[in-house]
C-alpha cells in the first residue's frame, strides 16, 4: 500500500565512506559511570544502569568538519551536555550473549545526550517520564561513525568534553559499569534490536550547562571527534 507522503530518514555520516548510516531507534542508558551517578545524586552501588530512548529524528551528525550548529531547545533554561560513546549497530537480535552482541557492532562514534536538566529533575520530583526532558529535537549529535573494521572494539581510553576550550568532562571508558557488550546483551532481553539502531553508552561526571554560542568539542582516544555550536533558540 502506497503511503499519502514519504517520511525523510534520519541518517549519519561514516567517516571516510560516500555512504551513510540509517536511523532507525536511538536508545541510551543512565548512570553507567559511577562517578556521574555520584554528582546526580544516586548510589551506584544500590541501581544498575538503566535504558531510556530519543526519537531517531533527534539524531544529527556533527564532525569536526561540518560546522554542525545545534539550536538552544525551548522550555529549558538548564541545557546540559553529557558527551557519551556511541555504538550503531548493523544487525541485532534478541537475548544476545556478549559475543552476539559485539558481533552486532557496525561502528562508534562520539555523542552527546543533550539534556534538559531542569525538565529533567521536575519530571523525577513528580515521578513523570523523562521524555521531553531527553528526547527534544537535535538532542543527539553524533560525530562521524567509525566501523569497528578500522577502530576494533575500543573498551578502554579517554572521553573528554570542553566547552570554549575549557575542560568540562573527563572519563575512562573502562569506567563504565556495564561494559558495551553486556548493555547491548542487557538492552536485548528487553528490546528486538535491529540493524539501525543506536545505542549512546552513558557518560562520565562533569555535566553542566551549556549557552548560545557556546563552542563544543569532544573526543574519545581510538574514536573520534564531534564540534558544534550552541546556536540561538529558533524564533
Ligand atoms: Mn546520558
Amino acid at each position: 500500500m502506497r503511503a499519502i507522503f514519504e517520511l525523510p530518514r534520519t541518517v549519519l555520516r561514516i567517516c571516510d565512506s560516500a555512504q551513510c548510516f540509517p536511523v532507525r531507534r536511538i536508545y541510551c542508558v543512565g548512570r553507567n559511570y559511577a562517578e556521574h551517578a555520584r554528582e546526580m545524586g544516586h548510589d551506584p552501588q544500590a541501581e544498575a544502569p538503566f535504558f531510556f530512548s530519543k526519537p531517531a529524528d533527534a539524531a544529527l551528525s556533527a564532525g569536526p568538519e561540518q560546522g554542525a550548529r545545534v539550536p538552544y531547545p525551548s522550555s529549558t533554561a538548564d541545557l546540559q551536555h553529557e558527551v557519551e560513546l556511541v555504538v550503531a549497530l548493523s544487525s541485532g537480535g534478541r537475548a544476545l550473549d556478549a559475543a552476539a552482541a559485539r558481533d552486532a557492532i557496525f561502528a562508534y562514534g562520539v555523542g552527546l545526550d543533550l539534556t534538559r536538566r531542569d525538565l529533567q529533575r521536575a519530571a523525577r520530583d513528580k515521578g513523570h517520564p523523562w521524555d521531553m526532558a531527553k528526547g527534544f529535537d537535535f538532542s543527539a549529535p553524533v560525530s562521524g561513525l567509525v566501523p569497528a573494521t578500522r577502530c576494533g572494539h575500543p573498551r578502554s581510553g579517554r572521553i573528554e568534553l570542553s566547552v570554549n576550550g575549557v575542560l568540562r568532562q573527563s572519563g575512562d571508558l573502562s569506567d563504565m559499569i556495564l561494559d558495551v557488550d553486556a548493555l547491548i546483551s542487557r538492552l536485548s532481553q528487553q528490546v528486538e534490536l535491529k540493524a539501525g539502531d543506536l545505542l549512546f553508552t552513558g557518560t562520565p561526571a562533569g555535566v553542566a550547562a551549556l549557552l548560545p554560542g557556546d563552542r563544543v568539542a569532544a573526543a574519545i582516544a581510538g574514536v573520534g571527534s564531534l564540534d558544534l555550536m550552541i546556536a540561538p533558540a529558533l524564533d
